[in-house]
């Protein structure tokens, strides 16, 4: 039986008194909840110590997460932050290699690899993001690229690594555009990533959650989660409306 986990990235959205709203809003949504899901919030750095401080106090059941964090220890690189320090906050986990800061911040596997390294050393967990650009789809070279983002990453991990790791598969053409991929591809793609984990890691692929993400929402999330290789989702756009994010975590 593997983890079931519903991760809500905020991306750079809300003002901090905006963002303690929707963790209220959260807590209250999930008072009476009775699920097996983990549930977890990437809010912005800025609003890590403040809510993390608020989820440790009313010992709320929703995990912290980052959305990204330095490829080095710690010392002189201006503007990072680094994964000790996100730790510290009470983050349990962070997100990697999201497409958006592979596009936009040139983010590198070989970056990435440190990355992942720094993040388990700290005892969290990446959530490691996957996923083919449209024009790939189109030439039907999405095996290829997916397979080519884990072997250039995850493949360098050990085996007892590789455990910490939650792989997010994001197929860049779906995130916030309104268009899904359908339940039949993700699934499809899931069990290709779990495969070709297989192919290194034996076993290990049994139990590494791949969650799905990509316009996700109360109306698709329940027949995308209802596929055998689907564990969870990787939420953007409905992570921000705490009844919308709430009613995908009851999706499952
Ligand atoms: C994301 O950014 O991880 C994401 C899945 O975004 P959205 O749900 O808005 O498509």
């Amino acid at each position: 039986m593997r983890r079931k986990i519903v991760a809500g990235n905020w991306k750079m959205n809300t003002l901090l008194p905006e963002g303690e709203v929707l963790v209220k809003q959260l807590e209250f949504l999930t008072e009476e909840l009775e699920s097996d899901v983990e549930i977890i919030i990437a809010p912005p750095f800025t609003h890590l110590a403040v809510l993390g401080k608020y989820i440790k106090e009313t010992k709320m059941k929703i995990a912290l997460a980052a959305q990204n964090c330095a490829d080095q220890e710690k010392g002189a690189f201006t503007g990072e932050v680094s994964a000790a320090m996100l730790r510290n906050l009470g983050c349990k986990f962070v997100i990697l290699g999201h497409s958006e800061r592979r596009e936009y911040y040139a983010e590198n596997n070989e970056s990435l690899y440190k990355k992942i390294n720094l993040v388990i050393n700290e005892g969290m967990q990446p959530i490691f993001c996957v996923g083919e650009k449209l024009e790939e789809r189109q030439a039907n070279r999405h095996f290829e690229v997916v397979a080519q983002q884990i072997k250039d990453v995850l493949y360098r991990l050990r085996g007892v690594e590789l455990d910490n790791v939650i792989v997010a598969y994001e197929p860049v053409w779906a995130i916030g555009t309104g268009m899904t991929a359908t339940s039949d591809q993700a699934e499809e793609m899931h069990a290709y990533i779990r495969r070709v984990i297989g192919d290194k890691f034996g076993e290990h692929a049994d139990r590494i959650p791949i969650l799905y993400g990509g316009s996700c929402k109360p109306s698709n999330a329940s027949e995308i989660f209802s596929k055998s290789n689907v564990d969870g989702g990787l939420i953007g756009g409905a992570s921000l409306d705490a009844q919308d994010f709430v009613a995908i975590v009851k999706s499952f």
